[in-house]
């Protein structure tokens, strides 16, 4: 009896997972372990080109915001962390909060969009560089990192948004504010959430600890070779999950399409030929990859 009792419960082990990431494009990303569920960089909306140099001004898709939210741990949303506050990475902020009700943790900028959007002041927490959260099983450290250049050695929409931003807003107006990366620690796994693919960009003065994924931001890169050298082999990474190389511009629903500039050929070779152990993973938007370890 003992027995069958361990055999079932081995079996049903089996089908548990650590943790898992949804990517819903870009640099957005669900990293959920079934209890806790965590967003990173809410930008879901994706206003198309002409909405960006036209100056008009632009509000989230409620809608669609609903739509992708349902395939991931919505309802276990506790946690939602920008990165920066450029508009492809926060301009959803308000509406991810007022769906989930999760809380924001982020830099003042992020802070002013909340606040532009009347989120309750106990929804909104501000964070700082090598500040340690821990949210659930998650143990989040914020790494300070440096916004790569866009063009020409040239930051578009630098500064800070100084004060309250109300939604609908031009997207320029979403300066980039602070920079973060997140470390991020749980039992079971630990992940390098790096959205800027600056490799330079992690000026943290702790000590590089292991990451067994790394979810890796890959536009404007230097070069794949700067990313392995001063990221993944420092970081001992398993596994890569490159972000950002997808065309903000182009609807979710359209499926992914890479930009041009992202070369994605390239670095698939590149990490081929350098880390051959180690795996790239290339999920679809909304695919939940699980973990286990
Ligand atoms: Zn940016």
């Amino acid at each position: 009896m003992k027995f069958f009792i361990s055999a079932i419960l081995f079996l049903l082990s089996i089908n548990c997972y650590a943790f898992s990431i949804t990517w819903l494009g870009t640099t957005c990303i669900v990293v959920s372990d079934g209890k806790t569920s965590l967003l990173f960089d809410p930008f879901i909306t994706r206003p198309s080109l002409w909405d960006f140099i036209s100056l008009q001004k632009v509000k989230s898709d409620k809608k669609l915001i609903e739509k992708w939210l349902a395939k991931v741990d919505a309802d276990k949303m506790v946690a939602i962390l920008p990165s920066h506050t450029h508009y492809d990475h926060a301009m959803d902020l308000v509406e991810v909060q007022r769906q989930t009700g999760a809380k924001i943790y982020g830099s003042q900028s992020a802070l002013n969009i909340a606040k532009g959007g009347k989120v309750a002041s106990e929804k909104m927490q501000q964070v700082s560089f090598n500040q340690l959260l821990t949210i659930g099983a998650f143990k989040i450290r914020i790494l300070e990192a440096t916004h790569p250049p866009h063009l020409f050695n040239i930051l578009f929409l630098a500064g800070k948004i100084e004060a309250p931003l109300e939604s609908p807003a031009a997207l320029y107006q979403y300066t980039v504010g602070e920079s973060f990366s997140y470390m991020i620690t749980h039992p079971d796994g630990t992940i390098l959430y790096h959205p800027a693919g600056f490799a330079t960009a992690i000026q943290s003065p702790l000590k590089k600890p292991k990451a067994n994924i790394v979810i890796q931001g890959t536009a404007n890169r230097k070069s794949t070779e700067d990313l392995i050298e001063k990221v993944l082999l420092p970081y001992q990474a398993e596994i890569v999950i490159p972000v950002h190389y997808d065309d903000m511009f182009s609807a979710l629903k359209k499926g992914i399409v890479v930009r041009s500039r992202s070369d994605m050929q390239e670095f698939n070779r590149t990490m081929k030929s350098r880390l051959p152990k180690v795996k790239v993973l290339r999920p679809k938007y909304g695919e939940k990859v699980t973990y286990r370890f």
